[in-house]
């Protein structure tokens, strides 16, 4: 079965759900090279051979900085992803820790079938979060990102 190329479900802002609408009637990937540049807000911070680093658009909330770091080729699962591809991710999340100078945050891919992971767009993406520090142990929110459901 082939997964949905985008997932109303999982939409978070109205703003991206309104360009996910105009990408479906095209039947267009917002990640894919020839969509990415004219529906993507934030400008490429980095272009490597097997991916782009950008903000991500639609920050998740708290945090300090969202970064997206995109498969350029159109895949969907961790099976199509070559070590030359991982290598040059790890090289990306370290040029991305240094000038920033992360203190600390977290590294997220989700794959396959949009309905079991809360992603919105399959084409096979990471995502680097940086939250902030506890405030108030009982004040100070968690920052959530979804991977999934229960069973
Ligand atoms: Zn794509």
């Amino acid at each position: 079965m082939k997964n949905k190329l985008l997932n109303f479900r999982h939409t978070r802002e109205v703003a991206q759900k309104v360009k996910m609408k105009e990408l479906a009637k095209i039947g267009a990937c917002p990640f894919c090279p020839k969509y990415l540049k004219p529906y993507h807000d934030n400008p490429i911070e980095k272009t490597g051979q097997y991916w782009v680093v950008t903000k991500n658009d639609y920050p998740y909330p708290g945090t300090n900085h969202h970064y997206l770091i995109i498969h350029r080729k159109h895949i969907e699962h961790l099976k199509e992803i070559s070590k030359p591809a991982l290598a040059e991710l790890a090289d990306h999340l370290k040029w991305l820790s240094k000038k920033y100078k992360l203190p600390a945050g977290g590294l997220t891919i989700r794959f396959g079938n949009s309905d079991y992971t809360g992603a919105s767009v399959a084409h096979l993406h990471a995502h680097l979060l940086v939250g902030g520090i506890i405030k108030s142990k009982n004040k100070t929110k968690i920052l959530n990102f979804p991977i999934g459901y229960q069973k």
